[in-house]
């Protein structure tokens, strides 16, 4: 290799102990679009007491201040965050990396990954990555498995102590067996629809189900799942009407439906109020044209929701109280009492699929209206 006077080899260039050299503006530009963040992402620079020389704006919006505010600012006094004061203090005594992760914003409620670097000359490097997302979806995932956990335990509980009363010596007296093959069946027949609603909201919420939708008559959704919700609400002693069709020039109205899934969220919404409704009761369904939108409703009198439950009903596995329905008073009703609160869970992914949305108002001892909007077509 030839060195032409005047030029340096790489190996020769400044050695470790050199002072650095300022910052030539190319570094101070990319200093600067570090600073800024990337909107998930973002740098803090501390000196060597955990002061911030300078911030950019992403570190100022989660701390809360101007950004000219936090220069200057102790970590402690500009986040309010003991966790990140203790990770940068950990890395600046010990000289090495180190990792945490905090809670940060307002209310602590977004959550950062932190590394903390120290820099060669004095001073550190904070890296915060919001994990917020990550951490919201394990949460969900550990709920999700504690609720489905919960919902099989009781009803394989009871199988086993029918099975083991059975074995001890119930089996040899006729009537308690059948009794009990009874039980069996019905926690059995829990067990299934439980199965079955997973199955089915796991499928529309995975998007795997495509919608057949084509512009609907309104009239026929109600009318037919009126009819199809008749037997069960004769058998409990509810009256289930058509509520009076709109006129004029609402009735040309259409809704962008696919209606085997719309029917089968009303069903669902029917079946509530059936199950949630005094003997006598009525039950009403219908529709109304708003702008853009075709609401269907229905109505019960029956014992309502109390207010504090209604902003999470819609949520999966979210019960008021099971305690609730009357379906157990009624023999041969054929509700379905195994509720592992998901129907109401069903019925609002059915009308997000459908770009609509649901909605319920409902006084405690009067009764509820649950409505799904469905684009018009
Ligand atoms: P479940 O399978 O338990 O019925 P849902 O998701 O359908 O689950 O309903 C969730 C909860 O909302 C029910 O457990 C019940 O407490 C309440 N609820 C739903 N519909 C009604 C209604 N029409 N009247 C009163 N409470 C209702």
């Amino acid at each position: 290799m030839t060195v032409r006077p005047g030029t340096r080899r790489v190996d020769e260039t400044a050695p470790e102990s050199a002072p650095e050299a300022p910052p030539t503006d190319q570094a101070r530009a990319v200093l600067d679009v570090l600073l800024r963040g990337t909107g998930s992402d973002f740098l803090v620079l501390t000196d060597r007491r955990l002061r911030i020389p300078r911030a950019g704006s992403t570190a100022a919006r989660l701390a809360e201040r101007p950004s000219g505010e936090l220069a200057g600012m102790s970590l402690i006094a500009a986040f309010g965050s003991v966790a990140l004061d203790g990770v940068a203090r950990e890395a600046i005594e010990r000289r090495t990396p180190r990792q945490g992760e905090v809670r940060l914003g307002r209310l602590g409620r977004r959550v950062y990954q932190v590394d903390a670097l120290p820099l060669r000359a004095e001073g550190l490097l904070m890296v915060l990555h919001d994990v917020t997302n990550v951490r919201r979806v394990e949460q969900v995932r550990r709920d999700f498995i504690a609720n489905i956990s919960h919902e099989l335990r009781t009803p394989l509980s009871s199988i086993k102590l029918i099975a083991e009363t059975l074995s001890g010596g119930a089996v040899d007296d006729l009537v308690t067996a059948r009794d009990f093959a009874g039980q069996i069946e019905r926690e059995v027949d829990h067990l299934a629809q439980l199965v079955d609603e997973l199955l089915e909201l796991s499928m529309i919420e995975s998007g795997e189900v495509q919608l057949h939708i084509e512009p609907t008559p309104p009239p026929e959704i109600v009318t037919s799942v009126v009819e199809r919700m008749r037997p069960l609400a004769d058998r409990n002693r509810i009256r289930l009407e058509e509520l009076p069709r709109p006129g004029g020039s609402d009735s040309m109205a259409r809704a962008a439906a696919d209606t085997a899934r719309l029917e089968q969220a009303l069903v669902n919404l029917v079946h509530n109020a059936i199950k949630f409704s005094r003997p006598e009761g009525a039950v009403r369904v219908g529709w109304e044209l708003r702008p853009g939108q075709v609401r269907f409703s229905v109505r019960d009198e029956g014992i309502g929701i109390p207010a504090s439950h209604l902003p999470r009903i819609f949520e999966r596995f979210y019960k008021v109280d099971r305690s609730r329905a009357r379906a157990s008073d009624v023999p041969g009703s054929e509700l379905r009492t195994g509720s592992a609160g998901l129907g109401l869970a069903i019925v609002r992914h059915i009308a997000e699929a459908h770009n609509g949305s649901v909605g319920v108002e409902s006084d405690e001892g009067v009764g509820s209206t649950f409505w799904i909007d469905i684009p018009a077509a």
